[in-house]
């Protein structure tokens, strides 16, 4: 069963930024209002997730960590249409097969939590306690077991970077949450979680690029095209600036990339990154579902149309836009 598990884990666990992936998608589908997560030295020592959400309830605390344990996905097809994230029931026994976890978790209905510590796959204790509703979860020592996969980390500098461009995502993809992010005891991000997305840009970018944006409103009978574009920005590392999500999923489409770029075409010299916030609703019916879930690839069955309205989306939004 172990052994299993390790495998698995090569799966969903490849950084510490993966562990935090699936934490906060558990905690965004647990109705969290408020998620912290607190990271030292790149995530490979120490992640703690906090939440407000729904809570495990005692009794179910050790199936959590089993395999397979959801209820939340059927089938792959199910991927872009239900609105939770998790759906394969693996993630917390994938976690908690290369690393030390700490789980505090409180319900509403129960007067006592639970404080459960799982290590390697293996449990090493079950308590009943006095704590707030919601869970805490704490990641310790990430692959102390696979030292291969361990070598593979980079630095904790370079892994915190993907977490912390996790969490921008997350951030603007659900601006109705409050995030927190402290990174060696500094507060990286911190989101309000009043449901604006133009604030969480400006939390996270900056007031230069928030003060030049416009909104996207499009609609159609098959796809709706809403959020902000701005001015194209300089840009260290390609698209940067650029954050697509597709029925809420964030996802990078070559397609769509290039798309606004034809649309940015004219105002886009070197080094400069078109910068937008988009999130596309699309039956699924029309998305090629045939990709690997972990993945942010995506494939259309509409392609050349999808093109062409992003593509005109973004020259009539730029029009409006001080350039
Ligand atoms: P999945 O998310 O695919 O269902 P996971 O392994 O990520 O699988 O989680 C297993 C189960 O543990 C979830 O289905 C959920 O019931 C519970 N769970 C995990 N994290 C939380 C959380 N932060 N709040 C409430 N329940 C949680
Ligand atoms: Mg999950």
């Amino acid at each position: 069963q172990h052994t299993i598990n390790k495998i698995a884990a090569g799966e969903v666990v490849e950084r510490p930024a993966s562990v935090v992936k699936e934490l906060v998608e558990n905690s965004i589908d647990a109705k969290s209002s408020a998620i912290t997560v607190e990271i030292k030295e790149g995530g490979i020592q120490f992640i703690r997730i906090t939440d407000n959400g729904l809570g495990i309830n005692k009794g179910d605390i050790t199936t959590a960590f089993l395999r397979h344990s959801t209820s939340k996905i059927k089938s792959i097809e199910d991927l872009f249409t239900v609105s939770s994230l998790g759906f394969r029931g693996e993630a917390l026994a994938s976690i908690a097969s290369v690393s030390q976890v700490e789980v505090i978790s409180k319900t509403r209905e129960e007067i006592t939590g639970v404080r459960y510590v799982i290590q390697g796959g293996n449990e090493i204790s079950k308590d009943e306690i006095g704590c707030p509703e919601g869970t805490t979860i704490i990641v310790r020592n990430l692959f102390f077991n696979t030292p291969a996969r361990r070598k593979f980390l980079k630095s904790p500098g370079t892994e915190a970077g993907h977490i912390s461009d996790l969490l921008n995502r997350l951030s603007l993809s659900h601006p109705h949450i409050s995030f927190k992010y402290i990174y060696n005891n500094q507060v990286k991000l911190h989101t309000s979680g009043n449901n604006q997305i133009k604030d969480v840009i400006f939390n996270i970018y900056g007031k230069d690029i928030a003060k030049n944006i416009i909104p996207i409103n499009y609609k159609t009978e098959e796809v709706e095209i809403t959020g902000f574009i701005g001015k194209p920005q300089i840009s260290r590392s390609n698209r940067n600036y650029e954050s697509t999500y597709i029925n809420g999923r964030y996802i990078k489409s070559t397609l769509i990339q290039k798309a606004l770029e034809e649309g940015y075409k004219t105002y886009l010299p070197m080094h400069k990154y078109p910068f937008c916030v988009l999130h596309y609703k699309i039956e699924s019916s029309r998305i090629d579902v045939n990709v690997h879930p972990t993945k942010m690839e995506i494939r259309f069955n509409n392609s050349e149309e999808l093109f062409q309205l992003t593509k005109k989306v973004i020259i009539d939004g730029l029009r409006q836009i001080e350039l």
